[in-house]
């Protein structure tokens, strides 16, 4: 009753609060400085409420996170009760505790087979940066120190820590931060929609896997240690590699004695219709499968890395008499975190949550891409729940409109009006809900997109940008 109880905020001086003194991620401080942050201080559901008291239907689960829905007592209860018991002790040194034995059991239960070890972190960003200090302390226990060089790919997003921002290929996201350019090279990106022009799909999947190939050539297989990707490139704008990629790419790395490193931190716990997406849909056989945002549903901080038995069977061996495995956070395992990730997934389990993305995501592909015929819609593209709407000038071209003109922003924002939140980045407009959504839901969601494309074609042509 109380966690449900309405609760009153002075919404000016919060406001006025969080615009001295929060310094809010990916924010546009010349915005900011002017409007400060609309306060987000309800959800139940698929819906969420600003301290205005306006609802609205979350198109982006939060941050791609809020999986089985918000306002799910049954996670709160599972923390408090945890919280209560015990919140907090080391899992350093030969301790452990319950939640997080038993989660990283589920979690050798639910992914391909291989992956029966968990090391934990705090989310996603530092899940793929405690992977590449392990993949390294790997192979420099493997006689191997030169092994260093990771792969990744230009769009590619896998978080802001100082290496994490490092593998991350969008350009803007770095601009004026420095990165550790000597341990990363960024291949192409793997992206469909904008693949070189007369090239058919399988030519594009052969050219992408011969750049790596020849990367391997120029660098060499005893200088590169693991190769890095989501499954579908998230807030790069959702990009589709052309079908057989993610597999070939594996062989191509396998072959070479390179890591292959899938970051399902999106695609992962029901996205696409599965707990891990790479095997199910991609047919590969990651050596390491990093998760975080929906392990928990983003009810507690949590990312996880899942490791082979046989990348375990050299972690787990000391590396000298008396040497530790020294790496890890004060909140590995972190009691209350595990608590919430175990009841989300019993949760999802319960309710077949992964059916209902089989079965409404390919209904929502299919009546988004009914939005096609507006003037700005050069692309719609994704996979079940994790979904995207690539606007454009000139749809021939697919030139895109000037970065001034905002189109993501206006169409976000003529969504907002209406009663929807959907994630402008630059351009794109993402579409990743919690993953409850029925078709009724569908309907009005594209609705509300119809009408708000239609609006924001009008502004364009107002202010002379079509
Ligand atoms: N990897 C991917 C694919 C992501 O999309 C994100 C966040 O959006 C991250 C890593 C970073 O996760 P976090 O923000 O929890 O550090």
């Amino acid at each position: 009753e109380i966690l449900k109880a309405p609760r009153a905020y002075d919404t000016e001086v919060l406001w006025q609060k969080d615009k001295d003194h929060f310094i809010h991620p990916f924010t546009d401080f010349s915005v900011f400085h002017e409007q400060g942050c609309d306060l987000i201080t309800g959800s139940e559901g698929i819906h969420v409420e600003d301290s205005h008291g306006n609802r609205f239907i979350d198109g982006i689960a939060g941050l791609w996170c809020v999986n089985v829905g918000h306002g799910r007592s049954e996670i709160a209860q599972a923390m408090a009760e945890q919280a209560t018991r015990m919140a907090y002790f080391s899992t350093f040194n030969n301790l452990s505790n319950a939640p997080a034995a038993e989660l990283a059991a589920k979690l050798a239960e639910l992914a391909p087979a291989h992956l029966n070890h968990v090391f934990y972190s705090c989310g996603g960003s530092a899940a793929n940066d405690a992977t590449i200090r392990l993949v390294h302390y790997y192979f420099n226990r493997l006689g191997k120190p030169n092994k260093k060089r990771i792969l990744s790919r230009r769009n590619a997003y896998h978080g802001t820590t100082y290496l994490a921002a490092s593998l991350t290929g969008i350009e803007s996201n770095n601009w004026d931060f420095d990165t550790l350019d000597h341990l990363v090279t960024h291949l192409s990106e793997a992206n469909c929609y904008r693949r070189p022009e007369g090239m058919s799909e399988s030519e594009y999947c052969d050219h992408l896997v011969k750049e790596l190939e020849d990367t391997i050539e120029r660098i060499g297989a005893d200088n590169i240690a693991a190769f890095i990707a989501e499954p579908i490139m998230g807030a790069g704008g959702v990009l589709m590699a052309p079908k057989g990629y993610h597999k070939r790419m594996q062989a191509v790395c396998r072959a070479h004695d390179i890591l292959y490193i899938a970051d399902e931190v999106v695609t992962g716990f029901g996205r696409l219709g599965h707990f891990f997406a790479s095997e199910a849909m991609f047919d590969t056989q990651p050596d390491i499968i990093n998760v975080a945002k929906g392990l928990s549903s983003g009810y507690a901080p949590l990312g996880a890395t899942l490791i082979s038995d046989e990348l375990y069977e050299v972690l787990g061996t000391p590396q000298r008499k008396g040497g530790v495995l020294s790496t890890g956070f004060t909140y590995s395992g972190h009691p209350v975190s595990c608590a919430a990730a175990l009841k989300n997934i019993e949760i999802m389990q319960r309710e077949s949550i992964c059916d209902n993305v089989r079965e409404v995501g390919p209904y929502l592909e299919e009546r988004l891409k009914t939005l096609a015929h507006h003037a700005t819609v050069g692309d719609v593209r994704g996979s079940h729940f994790m979904l995207c709407i690539e606007n454009v000038a000139d749809k021939t071209t697919k030139k895109l409109l000037p970065v001034e003109a905002r189109v993501g922003d206006r169409i976000a924002f003529e969504a907002q009006q209406r009663g929807l939140i959907v994630r402008p980045v630059g351009h794109l407009n993402i579409v990743s809900p919690p993953l409850i959504w029925d078709r009724g839901v569908v309907d009005r969601v594209v609705e509300t997109l119809d009408e708000s494309l239609a609006a924001t074609t009008a502004t364009l042509k107002r202010d002379g940008y079509l």
